[in-house]
């Protein structure tokens, strides 16, 4: 009845409208791809008596390439054109071959296995190349729905992973820091027993002070001298051996120096201390300059510098009462240094410094805290100095509080 076709023919549109608008718009990258050409080599193949299709590509990658230029685009959605960097979707349409690198041959030899066993689909993570030649990730999907494979048409969606690969990497380089930051703040509860280490050696170097005696006599004992003066150079080179392990510890040893932006590693380490920064109500303010140059440096130990700035600033407003009323601000602020390089700056608002000890706090040991160990700026200055830069300490200009500073040369 004429009618009953109307309705069917409506219903068709309908179904066609709604899988168009749904192929269209996904974020997904679908492909329509006609397989009929692979399934005659794949034929062929049988004929020739090939029955083990894994080991045939395995032994002849070259048949791998030719299934992808007998395997043809037919079409694509929007979200195709954008992932692949495409001007129009015609663009992409033809051979899929040149948008598998070699590395990624296996996955497309898998999908075909994976059809040719009869599974629904077939889904793995793999590499591609976009139209300009640059490679990304991307979760492929093939499914093998009966009807459009016995008409020689695969449907294939493309998850383009390069975000969820990036927070990866980002994760893992954060839990790498964070477990490099706990192994440095443990480096604080072993204070009390570094010291006594140290001081045993020091102890034993004062009372070297009897050579004084064996050579003050009227009749000098010149042996007597020289042995309690060789007991305290070996007890001197033991307590610097001491400081040396603890320097190794929490410098590491090698540095990989890599080209960095001192604003996201500024910004990096700040996310480190948030902690303290909210439990002490203290206003972060963050500073960057535009337009630094990269510096080449070893990201951990320099987090660890900025790290170390940061959380004396911290402690310095947080045991300071008096510092309360002007306010908890903290300053972490880059800069373009002198001839070209990069200044950042950690500015607190706490009890400051003198201006003639300025120096004296970057010596191992100094310490005015009382559970403190004096080790952290003077570590600062040996990673600054061994990466070509300078660090120093000053009263804050026009207020209460301290700035400390550092500068690297730039990288490239
Ligand atoms: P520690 O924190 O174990 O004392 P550091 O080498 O990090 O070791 O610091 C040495 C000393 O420098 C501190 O004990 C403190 O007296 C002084 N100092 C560091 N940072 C600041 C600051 N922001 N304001 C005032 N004094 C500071």
């Amino acid at each position: 009845m004429p009618d009953d076709k109307a309705a069917v023919k409506e219903q068709l549109s309908v179904s066609e409208y709604r899988y168009r608008n749904m192929f269209a718009a996904m974020t997904v990258s679908f492909w329509e791809l006609d397989f009929s050409g692979a399934g005659k080599i794949l034929y062929g193949l049988r004929k020739q008596g090939v029955s083990d299709l894994r080991r045939h590509f395995v032994e002849h990658p070259e048949v791998v390439r030719e299934l992808m230029k007998a395997s043809i685009v037919l079409d694509v959605n929007d979200k195709s054109v954008s992932q692949f960097g495409a001007e129009s979707h015609e663009v992409l349409l033809g051979p899929v071959d040149r948008y598998w690198p070699v590395a990624s041959e296996n996955v497309f030899a898998e999908s075909v296995i994976a059809a040719l066993a009869g599974q629904p689909y077939f889904e793995q993570v793999t590499r591609l190349h976009r139209l300009d030649g640059s490679e990304f990730d991307v979760l492929f999907t093939a499914s093998f729905p009966r009807e459009s494979v016995e008409r020689g048409i695969l449907l294939i969606g493309l998850v383009d992973l390069t975000d969820t690969k990036r927070a990866q990497d980002e994760v893992a380089r954060v839990t790498a820091e964070l477990a490099h930051a706990a192994r440095v703040s443990t480096l604080g509860e072993l204070t009390a027993s570094i010291a006594h280490e140290v001081n045993q050696p020091l102890a034993a170097i004062v009372t070297g002070e009897a050579s004084l005696r064996w050579l003050n006599r009227p009749e000098p004992d010149l042996n007597e001298a020289k042995a309690a003066i060789g007991r305290m150079i070996q007890d001197g080179q033991r307590a610097s051996g001491i400081i040396a392990r603890i320097r190794a510890m929490s410098t590491k040893t090698a540095p990989e120096p890599a080209l960095l932006d001192v604003n996201t590693m500024v910004s990096d380490a700040t996310l480190l201390v948030q902690r303290e920064i909210e439990t002490h109500g203290i206003k972060l303010i963050i500073d960057l300059a535009a337009d630094l140059p990269p510096v080449k440096a070893d990201p951990v130990q320099l987090q660890q510098v900025v790290m170390n700035l940061l959380v004396n600033a911290i402690q310095a407003m947080a045991a300071c009462e008096p510092c309360m009323q002007v306010g908890r601000r903290l300053i972490a602020r880059t800069r373009p240094g002198a001839e070209e390089g990069v200044r950042v700056e950690v500015v607190d608002a706490g009890p400051g410094i003198e201006p003639d000890k300025a120096d004296q706090l970057f010596n191992a040991f100094f310490t005015t805290k009382a559970t403190g160990m004096g080790m952290g700026l003077s570590i600062c200055k040996s990673i600054i100095e061994a990466h070509g830069g300078k660090i120093w300490a000053a009263p804050k200009p026009g207020g209460r509080g301290a700035v400390f500073a550092f500068t690297l040369p730039a990288g490239a």
